[in-house]
Parts: C-alpha cells; sequence; structure tokens
C-alpha cells in the first residue's frame, strides 16, 4: 500500500489528516534511511512491482509451508522493495510470486505476515487508499474495518494471533485482499460526510 502522504496527493487540503510534525518527518526519514542500508547490507535486492493491468495480480495466493533460507530472502528484498517504493506494505502477489506473504513497514514498525487470516472486525472506518501497483490518479476512498483480529505465521513457521485497529488495520486489509486478487479499487466508495472514523459498537 502506498504511503498517507501518496494515498492524499488526490485529495484536498481539507481532507488531509497530518498528525506528524516535520521533526518526526524527518526522524522517520532517517530510521527509513538506515533500515534501507541494513537490509542492503544483509543482501537484500529490490524486485519489480507488478502494475494493473497485468492478470497476476488478480490471480488467487497458494498456502506458505516452507520456511527456510529461501522465504527470508525473499521478505527481505519485500522489505526493501516497499522502503524503496515509499510504501507502507506490499504483498507477494505484486512480484508476482503467488503466495500468502505480506511485509508491513509502518513507521518503524515492520510485520512479516506468512499465511494472515483475518477474523473479528469490528466497527468501519473510511479513508483514502493508494497501491504501489496502481497509478496514484486511481486513489479513493474505502471502507474497512476499524479493528481486527488476525493470525499470521511468522518467517520461522511459528503461530501469533494480534489485534489492530485504525490505520494499520486498513493496511492489513489491504494487503489480504492481494492476496486473493482483490484490489482496493473494486472497494471503492464515496468520501465520508463527517468524521472519517467510527470508535468501534
Ligand atoms: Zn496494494
Amino acid at each position: 500500500m502506498a504511503t498517507e502522504k501518496d494515498t492524499n496527493k488526490k485529495f484536498n487540503n481539507k481532507e488531509i489528516i497530518h498528525d506528524f510534525g516535520i521533526d518526526e518527518a524527518n526522524i522517520e526519514n532517517k530510521a527509513i534511511e538506515s533500515r534501507i542500508r541494513e537490509l542492503s547490507i544483509a543482501g537484500a535486492g529490490t524486485r519489480s512491482i507488478i502494475k494493473l493491468g497485468d492478470n497476476v495480480l488478480r490471480a488467487k495466493t497458494r498456502v506458505v509451508n516452507y520456511f527456510g533460507h529461501r522465504l527470508w530472502t525473499l521478505l527481505d528484498d519485500m522489505k526493501l522493495t516497499t522502503l524503496k517504493s515509499d510504501g507502507v506494505g506490499l504483498a507477494a502477489p505484486q512480484i508476482a510470486i503467488l503466495k500468502k506473504i505480506v511485509v508491513i513497514m509502518f513507521r518503524g514498525e515492520e510485520f512479516e505476515l506468512i499465511n494472515p487470516v483475518i477474523s473479528n472486525e469490528i466497527g468501519e472506518s473510511i479513508a483514502p487508499e493508494g497501491c504501489l501497483s496502481v497509478p496514484s490518479s486511481m486513489n479513493c476512498y474505502v471502507k474497512r474495518p476499524y479493528k481486527l483480529t488476525l493470525s499470521y505465521q511468522d518467517r520461522y513457521g511459528k503461530r501469533h494471533e494480534g489485534e489492530f485497529d485504525n490505520y494499520l488495520a486498513r493496511i492489513i486489509c489491504h494487503e489480504v485482499d492481494h492476496l486473493n486478487g482483490i484490489l482496493f479499487i473494486d472497494r471503492k466508495c464515496p468520501p465520508p460526510e463527517e468524521e472519517s472514523r467510527k470508535d468501534p459498537v
């Protein structure tokens, strides 16, 4: 998924929510640069991102049951590709790999989600989205749950379950959709009339 900055490109200032000051943004940029260096030194490379129109983005993915070096290399490559593309998340089909693998790199937090399954969706949130595979001119509002539960495996195959809300829940939904051949533009909705978020019921 594209960053909030890119996601908001198409929309006017009134609709842009910036809760990040310049100092914080600078600190984050430095952290991203340093993470890019670390991943590069560790041998990660960037992969080409598949663009809208390629059928691979519409294909279904297979469950991962191998948790070894080839997976770890792929995860590191996906993370480097995400950071270098100024994104916050990437799903394996976006680099033409039809497996249930997602990475998320959001405000200093990193998630490697293997075989992710969403459950227990609560509330709703309407906000703009963008995607590294879709031109930013097609950015649009999408309704997502405000909060969800996610079960997934890590790079070693260990199972985890966690609760996520707000923007992180949105990124997770966007990326898990990719694993099912669904793009955010399929879920386009009108802008919210008033507030963009609703608290869970
Ligand atoms: Zn996307």
